[in-house]
C-alpha cells in the first residue's frame, strides 16, 4: 500500500463548467482515486474552484456584483455538477479560504526568504486624467501577437497568451478611452531560471509520462525567464511583505496563489480531520505518490512553475511547513470538441454539465469520457456517437447482460443458484474474467484508462457470448445445467461489474444491490456545508467516506441469495435526442 495524493486542477469560478472542462480534469482524476482505493492505497484527493483574477473581477463589474458574489454563485454551481457526476474529492475547497491565503502568504514568504523572488520595476499604466492606477483590465488594446483588437492589460482572450499592459499596440482605457501614461512600478517576480538545472534533474528521474507532456515540459525549461507573481488588481490574496501588505491595488498573481491550492486543500483536510498535521503523510513522505490532472492548457503550471515553487519553499533555508514532495506525475489530458469545433460559451458551442446531467446519467457521460476521451490525442464529442455508444456498448453489450443473467435466474430460482460440476467453458470464462483484475488494474495504474475500460468492455463481450453459448433457457429440462451456467454468468457479471466499478459508480452500486447486495459497494461525494476555519464565513465543501466499498478483487457470490426481477441499469437513448440537441446547439 502506498499514499497517493490525486492533485486535480483548479476549475474556474467565473461560469458553469462544460463537459470539456471535465473531460480532462475530472472524471479521469476520479476513475483513478477510485481504483487506487479499491486496490488498497491511501488516496487523498483535493482541489476547489479558483476564484481570483482579472477575469473574474471583470464580470463582478458587469453584472453590478462583487467578486465575492460572483464566486460565492459559481462555486455552488461547480461543486452542485462535480457532486452529480460522482466525482470523489476528499475535500473540494476554493481559494477565497482564510486557509488558503495563509498558506499562499507562507509560500510567498518563503520563497521570498530563500531568494527565489524578486522585485522588478516594470511599467504600469495610470490614467492621465486622474493620476490613478489602471488596474490591466481596464486597458484594452490590439494583442502584438495575434492582433485581436479588443486585448486586455492581461491576457488576450482570442489567443489565450499573458499580456503586459505597455505590450498593446494602441492601448486605451475602458473607462474613458484616453490612452493611458505609462509608469515605473514595482512588481514581483519569480526567478524562474534558478530552477532550470534541478527541473531538468528531475524530469530526467520520471517515467511512464505520457511523451507529449515530458516533451512540451524539457522545451518550457529551454527558455525560462523570471515570471511575474503579482498584478496591479485589488482581488486577490495580498502580498505578505512589509510595507505590501496593507496595499490594495497590488495582489498576488491568481495563478500563483492557484497552484498553491493543492497544498493548502491539503491543510485544509488535515485541519477539518481532526488531526491538522495529517496531510504531512502525502507531501512529506518520500515514499508518497502525488499525481497532477488537468488539460494541456495547464501543463506549464503543474510541470515547471508548481516544481520551482515546491524546491524553492522547501530550500536552502527550512522553512515552517518543511520541505515538500515534487509531483511523481503530471497526467494531462488533450482537448476536447464538440460536433467539430472548440467548445465556446459565447458562441453556444457548449454543453453545461448541468445541462447534461438533466437529460442524461452521469454514467453515460463518464463511460463517453473513459472510451472516447481526450486521453492522449485531441478527440470530438458528437451526438450521434454518444448515442451509440451508450446504446450498443452500455445498454446493449452491458446492461443487457446484466438483465438477462439476473431476470433468468431470478424467474427460474428466485435466487442465485448454486453450481454443479464446471465444465472447461464454465472454467474458461471465469479465469478470463479474473485474469482482468490484473489487466485492467495495471492499466489504470498507469493512467491508460481508454485501454483499461476497452479490456474491461471485452471481457463483457466474452461473457456475452458464453451466455449466447451455454444458452441457459434452452436448458430447462436440465435445471441442474441451467442453475450452473447462470451461476457462472453470475459470478462473471459479479467480477465485471466491480472491473467497471471506477468508470461507472452509480450504475456499479446498482447492479450490486441486483445482485442482492447490501452496504455501499462504491462511495460517493456528499455536499457539507461548513464554516470556514478562519473567518467564519460558511461555504459548501465536496467530502465523503471512501473507507468503504468493494475492494479491486475477485468475490465468490453466494449461492442462496434472493433476486428479484431487475428493471433495466441503463437507458436506451431515442435516435429524436441527436437532432433536439443539435438544435439546441444553433439556437
Ligand atoms: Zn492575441
Amino acid at each position: 500500500m502506498s499514499r497517493v495524493l490525486t492533485a486535480v486542477a483548479w476549475p474556474y469560478a467565473n461560469g458553469p463548467r462544460h463537459i470539456g472542462h471535465v473531460s480532462g480534469f475530472g472524471v479521469p482524476s476520479d476513475v483513478f482515486s477510485r481504483y487506487m482505493r479499491m486496490a488498497g492505497h491511501d488516496v487523498l484527493m483535493v482541489s476547489g474552484t479558483d476564484e481570483h483574477g482579472t477575469p473574474i473581477q471583470v464580470q463582478a463589474d458587469a453584472e453590478g456584483v462583487s467578486p465575492r458574489e460572483l464566486v460565492d454563485r459559481y462555486n455552488r454551481v461547480i461543486v452542485e455538477d462535480l457532486h452529480g457526476l460522482g466525482l470523489t474529492y476528499d475535500l473540494f475547497t476554493r481559494t477565497t479560504t482564510g486557509n488558503h491565503y495563509q498558506v499562499v502568504q507562507e509560500l510567498f514568504q518563503g520563497l521570498y526568504d530563500n531568494g527565489y523572488i524578486i522585485a522588478k520595476t516594470t511599467l504600469g499604466a495610470i490614467s492621465p486624467s486622474t493620476g490613478r492606477t489602471l488596474p490591466d483590465r481596464y486597458i484594452e488594446g490590439t494583442c502584438p501577437i495575434c492582433g485581436y483588437d479588443s486585448a486586455r492589460g492581461d491576457q488576450c482572450d482570442n489567443c489565450g497568451n499573458q499580456l503586459d499592459p505597455d505590450q498593446l499596440i494602441n492601448p486605451r482605457s475602458r473607462i474613458n478611452g484616453e490612452t493611458p501614461e505609462f509608469v515605473e512600478t514595482e512588481h514581483f517576480f519569480l526567478d524562474l531560471p534558478a530552477f532550470a538545472e534541478q527541473l531538468n534533474a528531475w524530469l530526467d528521474t520520471r517515467e511512464g509520462w505520457r511523451p507529449n507532456v515530458l516533451k512540451f515540459s524539457r522545451n518550457l525549461i529551454d527558455d525560462l525567464q523570471p515570471r511575474a507573481i503579482t498584478r496591479d488588481l485589488e482581488w486577490g490574496v495580498p502580498i505578505p511583505l512589509e510595507g505590501w501588505k496593507n496595499r490594495d491595488d497590488k495582489r498576488i498573481y491568481v495563478w500563483f496563489d492557484a497552484v498553491i491550492g493543492y497544498l493548502s486543500a491539503s491543510i485544509e483536510w488535515a485541519r477539518r480531520s481532526g488531526d491538522p498535521e495529517a496531510w504531512r503523510k502525502w507531501w512529506q513522505d518520500p515514499e508518497s505518490e502525488g499525481y497532477y490532472f488537468m488539460g494541456k492548457d495547464n501543463i506549464v503550471f503543474h510541470s515547471v512553475i508548481w516544481p520551482s515553487i515546491l524546491l524553492g519553499y522547501s530550500g536552502p533555508k527550512p522553512q515552517a511547513l518543511g520541505g515538500l514532495n515534487l509531483p511523481t506525475e503530471v497526467v494531462s489530458s488533450e482537448y476536447l470538441t464538440m460536433e467539430g469545433k472548440k467548445f465556446s460559451s459565447s458562441r453556444r458551442v457548449v454543453i453545461y454539465v448541468r445541462d447534461f446531467l438533466e437529460r442524461y446519467d452521469a454514467d453515460a457521460l463518464r463511460y463517453f469520457i473513459a472510451v472516447a476521451g481526450p486521453e492522449s490525442n485531441d478527440t470530438d464529442f458528437t451526438w450521434s456517437e454518444f448515442r451509440r455508444r451508450n446504446n450498443d456498448e452500455l445498454v446493449a453489450g452491458w446492461g443487457n447482460l446484466v438483465n438477462r443473467s439476473i431476470s433468468m435466474a431470478a424467474k427460474n430460482f428466485g435466487e442465485i443458484p448454486a453450481a454443479g460440476e464446471l465444465t472447461a467453458e464454465d472454467q474458461t470464462l471465469l479465469a478470463a474474467v479474473r485474469a482482468g483484475f490484473d489487466t485492467v488494474g495495471q492499466l489504470l495504474g498507469k493512467h491508460r484508462q481508454k485501454a483499461g475500460i476497452t479490456e474491461a468492455m471485452r471481457v463483457v463481450g466474452e461473457v456475452n457470448k458464453y451466455f449466447s453459448d451455454q444458452a441457459p433457457w434452452k436448458l430447462k429440462e436440465d435445471k441442474a445445467r441451467m442453475g450452473t451456467v447462470l451461476h457462472v454468468a453470475l459470478q462473471a457479471v459479479q467480477d465485471c461489474n466491480t472491473l467497471l466499478t471506477p468508470f461507472l459508480p452509480h450504475a456499479a452500486q446498482r447492479i450490486h444491490e441486483l445482485l442482492g447486495g447490501t452496504g455501499v459497494h462504491a462511495p460517493m461525494p456528499e455536499i457539507r456545508e461548513v464554516e470556514d476555519l478562519d473567518n467564519g464565513l460558511t461555504y459548501p465543501i465536496l467530502t465523503g467516506d471512501y473507507t468503504v466499498g468493494t475492494k479491486w478483487e475477485h468475490v465468490a457470490i453466494a449461492p442462496g441469495t434472493k433476486l428479484e426481477a431487475p428493471t433495466p441499469v441503463f437507458k436506451k437513448l431515442d435516435e429524436s435526442i441527436v437532432e433536439e440537441e443539435l438544435a439546441r446547439l444553433q439556437s
